[in-house]
């Protein structure tokens, strides 16, 4: 029954979305038993015959009991969608694009050939959403490997949609148990999102770095002055969490990335129902309108084993 159904769905799929997932045997592994998964078809199958369709989207889910979070439906999407192409967040994914440049090792002199086989470097995007980042990630660096999971179906499936390119291997993971293989990843971008120091250390080579990104101290602060009578805390701290992310990493590089935008009263009103440091407050007994500006702000930390 099951191949009578990938037969069907082969039928209308693009190849394309297929053709990311050709060498999967490299990367990934079943999330029930471990064994390497390779393309069968339109699905990805172990040895053991579990079985993992690749959706028309162009993913793949390989945490088929994965829940969905309360605070990423459809309409939080549409709101991260509209203020990502408006263009308030592309000096941190510039930032991120240089990080990459920097510190992820490149296959340079090295013929083309050889750099599809050897040295193409890997980069997972642990938490990816909408996959803004992962798709510039590939989108510069046609040549690497580009792995970006959620664990929400619904970002993955809106992140695999949006990707023109076609060449990120999109997938619906659980980050706490990668379906990954040890030792084969080159860079991890952690941006925004949590983490799992043991799995990243399994998953990263011996040179591998993680690129993490945090909200900055100013980051959103005009939305949490207004906010600040619903707010436990309203002066955001981030040094907890790099704190301990430098107890289980070597920090190479840290910098701070910094813009004021002048905001129409529509996009702060969408901004404030997607930002995750106003997930509790009452957003409608907020008078909005007395912001015109807004401040967005990350650090930017790259570190190794
Ligand atoms: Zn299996």
């Amino acid at each position: 029954m099951r191949d009578e159904h990938a037969e069907r769905y082969h039928v209308g799929m693009n190849p394309a979305k297929i053709a990311r997932f050709r060498d999967s045997e490299r990367y990934f592994i079943c999330p029930l038993c471990h064994d390497a998964l390779h393309l069968d078809g339109t699905s990805l199958r172990c040895a053991n015959r579990h079985t993992f369709d690749i959706a028309k989207q162009g993913y793949v889910n390989l945490s088929p009991s994965a829940k969905q979070s309360q605070f990423y439906n459809k309409e939080s999407f549409a709101n991260r969608g509209h203020i990502l192409d408006a263009g308030y967040y592309d000096h941190i994914m510039r930032a991120v694009l240089e990080a990459v440049d920097n510190h992820c090792p490149a296959p340079h002199n090295v013929d083309f050939a050889g750099l599809r086989d050897a040295q193409c470097p890997a980069v997972l995007d642990a938490g990816c959403g909408e996959g803004f980042y992962a798709r510039a990630v590939q989108d510069a660096h046609p040549e690497a490997d580009v792995l970006a999971f959620d664990i929400s179906k619904d970002s993955i499936r809106q992140a695999a949609h949006e990707d023109m390119g076609m060449a990120v291997k999109w997938f619906v993971g659980n980050l706490a148990d990668l379906p990954v293989h040890d030792g084969t990843i080159d860079c991890i971008l952690d941006v925004f999102s949590p983490i799992h120091y043991d799995e990243f250390r399994r998953v990263m080579k011996d040179d591998a770095v993680v690129i993490k990104v945090v909200p900055g101290a100013h980051h959103d602060e005009q939305l949490r002055e207004l906010a600040r009578a619903q707010l436990r805390n309203a002066d955001y701290s981030n040094e907890q969490t790099i704190e301990q992310f430098a107890t289980h990493f070597t920090i190479v590089d840290s910098q701070l990335i910094s813009q004021t935008f002048a905001m129409s009263d529509d996009d702060v009103r969408t901004f404030a129902h997607m930002t995750p440091l106003l997930f509790n407050v009452d957003i409608d007994a907020l008078d909005l309108t007395q912001i015109n500006e807004l401040t967005i702000e990350a650090r930017i930390i790259v570190a190794r084993k």
